[in-house]
């Protein structure tokens, strides 16, 4: 079987984690846990890192520290990972989903800037939807497969009416927007390290921030709101969202790696791109962003009849998957406002399949995978 996006662990996993086991610095504090939030500091261009234990936590935190309380409106994506739906119901708020532009499968913002316009009211309480009365708490664009949503318009659009923009880079770690880092631009951006995702610690998650005094607050939270360093006593709710030293070692050693990994991921794409561009049954590639130097996470390709060549493709061990499932059309979240245009997301999910593209694909599996490909079309 050819994998879709597996673990690349060929760097110094081994030796920092046995470093770990070596010296007994095995759980939430350590020095890799330091070191990695340095280095993602550095490399995203911010001012500080803090490691959550996965993306989903990093997203949960985010939405607190932005102060997005209860019966409060979340304006996100309807075609994404399920998580930053989610953490936006852990706090009690409700989702606005919204359709995706139909170049580049983000979040569209000109749907965002015509629901600002034509259906809110500023209050002197805050931006609220005027049908419901309820308070606009958080923008969060979620930048899906690699590919960025339009930061200008989303900061713009945060600035005018007072709203903090929360960005789920955890797709997009070494993508860029103007040469900004996917997560470096909004109120803060959250990362995951899951094992598909560009890199790998098992399980882990970090948030971005440019306001140190946020990061802190982000540090207390998820260390159970612990408020002295000798005695048990807790300020607030917190949370047991920390990386331990472990998977830090492992962040670390992918760390190391991960320039060399974006490069790899953009040759591949660009290798599926020539391959595939004059099979009949391609009907579109993802476009990238106007500014955006995308890391090329998940090869995504809207495909004639693609419920067919995807058995097809799995008959010959390739390893394919759709994208997810609308949000919009989940149990969970059906009775949200979803403003779509023509249900745009709906036919995207129904053409959409992502094809192989580890770090460590071989030019010769993604021959085979693009020869598979031309073969179901002739037939
Ligand atoms: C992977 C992912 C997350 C975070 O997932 P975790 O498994 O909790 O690290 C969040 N949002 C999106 C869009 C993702 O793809």
């Amino acid at each position: 079987m050819i994998p879709l996006s597996a673990p690349n662990l060929a760097g110094n996993e081994w030796q920092y984690v046995k470093d770990c086991l070596d010296t007994n610095w095995v759980s939430s504090v350590g020095s890799y846990v330091d070191r990695f939030e340095q280095m993602s500091a550095a490399y995203n261009g911010v001012n500080a890192a803090i490691a959550t234990s996965n993306g989903t936590a990093a997203l949960h935190i985010s939405l607190m520290l932005a102060g997005v309380k209860r019966d409060d409106l979340v304006l996100t994506t309807n075609i994404t990972f399920i998580s930053p739906v989610n953490v936006i119901t852990y706090v009690g708020a409700e989702p606005v989903l919204f359709d995706v532009d139909p170049a580049t499968w983000q979040m569209d913002m000109e749907l965002v800037a015509a629901f600002f316009e034509n259906e809110t009211t500023v209050t002197p309480a805050g931006c609220v939807h005027t049908a419901t009365g309820k308070l606009i708490g958080a923008i969060m664009p979620v930048h899906i497969l690699g590919n960025m949503c339009d930061m200008n318009r989303a900061s713009e659009l945060g600035k005018k009416y007072n709203i903090p923009v929360i960005e789920d880079a955890t797709e997009a770690l070494g993508s860029t927007y103007y040469g900004k880092h996917a997560g470096s631009m909004g109120f803060c951006g959250c990362l995951s390290y899951n094992g598909n995702k560009i890199i790998t610690t098992g399980g882990g998650g970090m948030i971005l921030f440019n306001d140190t005094e946020l990061a802190k607050k982000a540090k207390h939270l998820t260390t159970q709101a612990k408020s002295d360093p000798y005695e048990y006593t807790h300020d607030e709710i917190g949370y047991n969202y920390r990386l331990v030293n472990i998977l830090a070692a492992l962040g670390v050693a992918q760390m190391e790696q991960l320039p060399g990994f974006v490069t790899r991921k953009k040759e591949v794409a660009a290798r599926y791109a020539a391959r595939l561009k004059n099979i009949a049954g391609v009907k579109a590639f993802q476009q990238p962003t106007p500014g955006t130097d995308a890391n090329c996470w998940l090869f995504t390709v809207a495909f004639e009849n693609q419920e067919a060549l995807a058995k097809h493709l799995l008959a010959e061990k390739i390893q394919v998957r759709p994208l997810w499932v609308p949000m919009n059309k989940l149990p969970m979240f059906r009775h949200c406002l979803y403003i779509n245009d023509n249900d745009r997301s709906g036919k995207l999910y129904g053409d959409c399949l992502s094809l192989p593209c580890s770090t460590n694909i071989t030019n010769a599996e993604i021959d085979r995978v693009g020869d598979q490909i031309e073969a179901f079309y002739k037939k």
